[in-house]
């Protein structure tokens, strides 16, 4: 088996494998059958919809899982400008080799990663320069399916008229899938709403620790500190989702990428 197909043989990508699985079976074949059935024209337009949405989530899923976050060239040595926007070590002390600004080491993976966000338990992978996209893309998709679980799930259960159901196991049922689905729901849009945020101010969530630090040193020192990488909402976007409007939302369309060692950056305000 290849180094990338090895990252599906781990507990949590096969827990979030199947949990879509399961999501996506309940929704289509026990609440919204009950709810519309699936022979009528809004109950297969729905499970149409709840198919695709469900695709693109596995999909993008799997992008991440397969996509190498992104190592450092061998042949990588940092320029003049280097210095100027990245003031801390300059070299990796576990790989030996230079860092380019914006990578970290991570030490599951054993190696440095660039423009590192964080590492993933759920895709057994690093979320870096080459996953990123998909990785964001992935999180809106299972977010926008969550919900979409959630609102079939309700409304299954408003027009059901639950005196005349006999026996406790479908309720139990019920209250145990709600409770999942919901907390799912929020889970997802709180982390979808954080990402959000960081890709609006090109940062990392490493990045955003940091420059929590960077501005409480800077204010004690009467300064003020602003992310360099930041060069206004829109072009962040662009940075990360494309020049292409029309791709953003697929997770493998990555041309615009670069090689992930250098970044624009506000040049007058290091
Ligand atoms: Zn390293
Ligand atoms: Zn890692």
């Amino acid at each position: 088996m290849s180094t990338k197909g090895k990252r599906f043989v781990s507990l949590p990508v096969l827990a979030v494998f199947s949990l879509i699985i399961f999501v996506y079976y309940t929704s289509v074949f026990v609440f919204l059958h009950d709810w519309l059935g699936l022979q009528s024209s809004p109950g297969s337009l729905n499970a149409f919809l709840l198919t695709l949405l469900a695709s693109l989530t596995l999909f993008s899923f799997f992008s991440c899982v397969l996509t190498d976050p992104g190592h450092v060239p061998s042949s990588y040595a940092p320029d003049v400008e280097f210095s100027k926007y990245n003031s801390e070590q300059k070299k990796c002390d576990k790989c030996f080799a230079y860092k380019p600004p914006r990578t970290h080491h991570c030490r599951v993976c054993r190696r440095c990663i660039l423009k590192m966000d964080h590492h993933c338990l759920w895709i057994n992978n690093c979320v870096g320069y080459w996953n990123y996209k998909a990785f964001f893309v992935f999180v809106l998709y299972a977010t926008v399916a969550s919900i979409y679980s959630t609102v079939i799930f309700i409304s299954c259960l408003l027009q059901k008229d639950w005196d005349s159901i006999k026996g406790s196991s479908l309720k139990i049922f019920c209250i145990l899938y709600g409770t999942m689905v919901v907390g799912l729901t929020m889970t997802l849009s709180t982390f979808f709403g954080w990402h959000v945020y960081l890709t609006l101010h090109n940062m990392t969530t490493i990045e955003y620790y940091e420059g929590n630090r960077a501005k409480w040193l800077a204010m004690k020192s009467g300064q003020s500190y602003r992310h360099p990488f930041n060069i206004g909402a829109y072009k962040n976007i662009t940075l990360i989702l494309g020049p292409n409007m029309l791709k953003w939302l697929c997770p493998t369309a990555v041309s615009h990428l670069k090689d992930g060692v250098s970044f624009p950056a506000l040049r007058d305000n290091s």
